[in-house]
């Protein structure tokens, strides 16, 4: 166990839009709509935080306190190409990370804090090449518990490093306000302080089967927290159904080969999103679509439920022989890991044993994330060396953005 590295962008879209564009650093930047149209604001930059207005504040509201203020509606892809860039130098730190959101990730530090002087030499360092490479701004906690590492990259924002040993996490803990504890939201905020119970380390006072009873499970959980241990009950906070990777061609392919060599690369790309979830699947489909737009599909229960391309890739071998019967040339392909699983039913992303299998998959990933994609190259994907560019993360294939 521990210690463990949280680490969040400061203002994820707004920052990602003042490092694309110079002209918007230092100024009131808001993404979400443009001023007169109906809704909230997703991402105020620390320029419009500082003039009053929060994530949520609805764009009239926003126009009012900041006439001046630049109203951007957005662009995910733009995110996701930030956020792709941001888990690349992860990865180069540790295989071992918790991908939480688009721009928060905790890390496992383990043994690579020892590379470093010292934990908060790490932070400074991983700091530095963000801001370096990506122009973003970044707060990170280093805690022995995950839960800790999370409240303590919270602790000092923008920039802010908080690091947090065995022996000073009760100091740390014991005045934080209770709302500053993931699982206490308003309702229960508000029964707290009529029980007068106003911070952590109060809470941390109260008997856990006292806070199990007003509570229910939640009661635990929060108990845990309060003493910033990591509780048996903190889950994967996205809800990710299916992961998908398709791509079309420039001209139709007809080889069989061919097409099965991209059918790999796509399941291997989505077998490694679905390791980085910590998930499993229960059921890959496939899709393809001949010259004249029709479209083929078959899908195939995986067992037992996998995220490993080698295991996956029989099955989609298989029904794409059967399915792929027309004299007709291909112009896209598709495929979808879905019925997905947490590693065990019941149990967190907390726990910390990983078996054999998951080690060596990890092991392959973080070789790439280091050396980049093409240090490691199977067979089956060979042949598309001689069709695409290679680019830093993987093949440039026709479409961008789906190409990751
Ligand atoms: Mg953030």
């Amino acid at each position: 166990m521990g210690p463990f590295l949280y680490i969040d962008v400061d203002a994820f879209f707004a920052s990602v839009e003042q490092s694309i564009n110079p002209a918007l650093v230092g100024r009131p930047v808001m993404v979400g709509g443009l001023k007169h149209e109906r809704g909230v604001v997703a991402c105020p930059s620390y320029e419009a935080r500082s003039r009053g207005v929060r994530t949520g504040t609805t764009l009239h509201e926003a126009a009012r306190l900041i006439p001046d203020g630049i109203f951007l509606r957005g662009d995910f892809n733009r995110y996701q190409d930030f956020s792709d860039r941001f888990y690349n130098i992860l990865y180069s730190y540790t295989p071992d990370l918790v991908r939480i959101s688009q721009d928060e990730a905790c890390l496992h530090l383990g043994g690579i804090v020892r590379q470093f002087a010292d934990p908060h030499t790490l932070a400074q360092h991983l700091q530095q090449q963000v801001w370096d490479e990506l122009a973003l701004s970044t707060s990170i906690g280093i805690a022995p518990s995950r839960i800790a590492a999370k409240i303590a990259s919270e602790h000092r924002k923008p920039m802010g490093r908080t690091i947090l040993t065995v022996q000073t996490l009760p100091g740390f803990m014991a005045p934080l306000p209770i709302r500053k504890i993931p699982g206490v939201g308003a309702v229960t905020e508000k029964i707290l302080h009529e029980m007068g119970i106003y911070t952590a380390g109060q809470l941390s006072q109260v008997p856990e089967q006292y806070l199990k009873t007003v509570f229910g499970i939640n009661g635990l959980k929060i108990a845990a927290y309060s003493r910033g241990e990591d509780g048996p009950l903190l889950r994967d906070y996205t809800v990710i159904r299916s992961v998908s990777r398709e791509t079309g061609f420039a001209d139709d392919i007809t080889d069989h080969a061919i097409l099965l060599s991209h059918f790999y690369y796509l399941l291997e790309r989505a077998a490694r999103k679905l390791r980085t979830l910590y998930k499993t699947a229960a059921t890959v489909k496939i899709k393809f679509r001949y010259a004249d737009f029709k479209t083929v599909e078959g899908a195939t229960r995986i067992h037992p439920m996998s995220n490993d391309e080698g295991d996956i890739f029989p099955a989609v071998e298989r029904m794409f022989t059967r399915l792929f019967t027309r004299r007709v040339g291909i112009r896209l392909v598709g495929v979808t890991l879905f019925g997905l699983h947490n590693y065990r039913d019941n149990e967190s992303f907390l726990n910390d044993r990983i078996e054999k299998n998951r080690r060596l998959r990890r092991g392959l990933d973080y070789v790439r994330a280091r050396e980049g994609f093409f240090s490691l190259m199977t067979g089956r994907t060979w042949a598309l060396d001689q069709r695409y560019k290679r680019g830093d993360t993987g093949y440039e294939l026709r479409t961008p953005g789906l190409s990751q």
